[in-house]
């Protein structure tokens, strides 16, 4: 990825730069320690430009492309992951509304999630299952002119703020996923519970925890996406999603890289400076060859998704190897920088980082269920 481009990418991956030095880097620490989510930091990403990057200019966003955005979001993520994916999932529901909302949908939800005054958030991923997407449980059923929902979602990402809710719902078993619907739900309305943020391993600033839905009442405006074409438009945002987080994983590893080269350069040993070791160097190198890759991954599929090719594939490719890249490669960086490696309160990310790229090996699909949109694609040829 080119985070040096010029024109409007340039200013926005500068706002981003800035936006991650003010606001993230001295912070970021911090909500970990309080398993906190910064939510106030919308607002400030907004006035920034970072949000909405992706819808059309004339709805009020940026109107970049993916190439674009993956350039923000490695900038984003080599601050907090966590935080750069909550703006993510925020702005693809912001983008999905652009795309395929109605006059009124749009007027209500849209203008605010820009001013990152409400919060989105997508619900597809159950207690009982996320992988197999397709055997979801909630179930819309129809009732007068609209829907009542019923169920449970898990792992929704700014969960914990969101406002509202792109809520995936099966509203007719027998016809699999082309029974799934899109609706999207208040966060405030009778019947939404939200449960307490999850405590994981890392990454408290997406916010992320389950939310139950008991017997809500939904008008017919609440269908973002109607049967048959929801499930689709969900995969389509999966492709978005996935080429995003193999620019984050690229992110994570380039400031653990800086961290890496800055300490051994400086730290001593047996008479020399520890970046003098050849076994160390050879580390580094590896390091900056699975950046170096990652970024080639994940700039050829927004190339394919931006040129309206089908990304899918190469999206898998991007997503797997960088995130795998990114625990492989931060795990052996923390080891040459010593024990200094494995502290939060050092003044480096790297703990942060490391727990953020396994996060990244089950965000939007594990990297098992890129195998298999690989492997049916070389089967199919
Ligand atoms: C931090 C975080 C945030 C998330 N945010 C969201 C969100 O905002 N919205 C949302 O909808 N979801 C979200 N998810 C959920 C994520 O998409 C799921 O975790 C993922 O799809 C895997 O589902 P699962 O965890 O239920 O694993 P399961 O489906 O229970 O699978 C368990 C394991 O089995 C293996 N496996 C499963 N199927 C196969 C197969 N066919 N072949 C080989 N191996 C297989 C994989 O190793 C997998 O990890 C989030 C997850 C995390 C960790």
């Amino acid at each position: 990825m080119n985070v040096n481009a010029g024109g409007r990418t340039g200013e926005l991956v500068n706002a981003a730069r800035r936006f991650a030095a003010d606001h993230v880097v001295g912070a970021a620490a911090e909500w970990e320690r309080e398993r906190r989510m910064p939510v106030e930091l919308f607002k400030t990403a907004a006035e920034a430009g970072l949000l909405g990057l992706m819808v059309p200019q004339e709805a009020g966003g940026h109107g970049l492309g993916l190439k674009q955005t993956a350039a923000v979001d490695e900038v984003l993520a080599g601050a907090d992951m966590a935080l750069a994916f909550a703006f993510k999932v925020h702005g693809n529901l912001a983008g999905n509304l652009a795309r395929n909302g109605s006059p009124a949908q749009i007027e209500r939800y849209l203008k605010a999630m820009l001013a990152g005054e409400v919060i989105g958030a997508f619900l597809l991923t159950e207690p009982r299952g996320g992988s197999d997407a397709t055997a979801i449980t909630t179930r819309a059923r129809p009732d007068g002119d609209g829907w009542v929902l019923d169920g449970e979602k898990a792992w929704v990402s700014n969960g914990a703020v969101a406002g509202v809710m792109l809520v995936f719902a099966q509203t007719d078993p027998d016809r699999g996923w082309r029974g799934i619907a899109g609706f999207l739900v208040d966060a405030d309305q009778p019947g939404v519970i939200r449960q307490p943020a999850y405590h994981v391993l890392s990454g408290h600033a997406l916010g992320t925890c389950g939310v139950t839905f008991d017997g809500v009442k939904l008008d017919r405006g609440a269908l973002l996406l109607e049967p048959e074409a929801a499930f689709k438009g969900a995969m389509r945002g999966t492709d978005i999603a996935r080429i995003g987080v193999g620019a984050m994983a690229a992110g994570m590893m380039a400031a653990s890289l800086d961290a890496a080269l800055a300490h051994t350069r400086d730290r001593a040993a047996f008479g020399q400076t520890v970046a003098d070791f050849q076994g160390v160097q050879w580390q580094l190198a590896d390091a900056a060859t699975d950046l170096e890759a990652t970024r080639l991954l994940t700039g050829h599929a927004a190339d394919l998704f931006d040129a309206g090719e089908n990304a899918t594939v190469a999206a898998a490719h991007a997503k797997k190897f960088g995130s795998r890249a990114a625990v492989r490669t931060i795990a052996q960086l923390m080891q040459v920088m010593g024990a200094v490696g494995f502290r939060h309160d050092a003044g480096h990310p790297l703990a942060r980082h490391l727990a953020s790229a396994k996060m990244a090996e089950w965000l939007d699909g594990a990297n098992e269920i890129q195998n298999l949109v690989i492997a049916r694609s070389l089967l199919r040829d």
